[in-house]
């Protein structure tokens, strides 16, 4: 069985993700989800709350999401993650040339610490290729509309988050 991790901070996750994962299926038999704690990013969501956003992002899949998909989250060095769950694929996404350099580098290094693991970069869907989700935050932060970017759900979390925010600045 041929088993993929697509790591990433997915602060929120957006239908860009959404769409990777989809592809994936056409690559691997199984794909964990593996949300990063990332604290050096200063994530805007808890790393709890991120997993949850992704796990019920994967119940509205169309395919058997539960036995294609699954989530998990990680602390440790990425290649370590994946020994742990015996995958010897990487899955991450390429939305423009700006992304290639940090990706580059991490795949370079991640195959330093381990050559048996190789990573598979995916395009999303030119519909959602341009989402980040930096980008999201700073719309939904300056009061924009982001439903076309992340479920509904999501979107009013965001709302509300930034309003917590600010009260506990002011
Ligand atoms: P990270 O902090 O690891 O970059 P992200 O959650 O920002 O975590 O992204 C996880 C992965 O998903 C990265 O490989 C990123 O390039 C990819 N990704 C994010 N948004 C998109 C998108 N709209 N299209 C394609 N790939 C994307």
């Amino acid at each position: 069985m041929r088993i993929g991790v697509y790591p990433g901070t997915f602060d929120p996750i957006t239908y860009g993700h959404m769409d990777i994962i989809h592809r994936a299926a056409g690559i691997v038999d199984k794909i964990i989800v593996a949300v990063a704690a990332n604290a050096g990013k200063d994530p805007l969501f808890s790393l709890s709350e991120r997993e949850k956003f992704v796990q019920q992002g994967l119940k509205r899949t169309h395919f058997n999401a539960l036995y294609f998909a699954c989530r998990q989250t990680f602390q440790s060095l990425l290649t370590h993650f994946c020994h742990s769950v015996q995958a010897k694929i990487i899955i991450r996404g390429l939305r423009a040339i700006s992304d290639f350099e940090y990706e580059f580098q991490m795949t370079g290094m991640n195959a330093r610490l381990d050559p048996g693991i190789d990573t598979v970069f995916l395009m999303a869907s030119e519909k959602y290729q341009f989402i980040s989700s930096r980008f999201v935050k700073e719309i939904s932060l300056l009061g924009g509309d982001v439903t076309s970017f992340v479920s509904p759900r999501i979107a009013t979390l965001l709302q509300q988050q930034f309003k917590k925010k600010s009260l506990l600045k002011s």
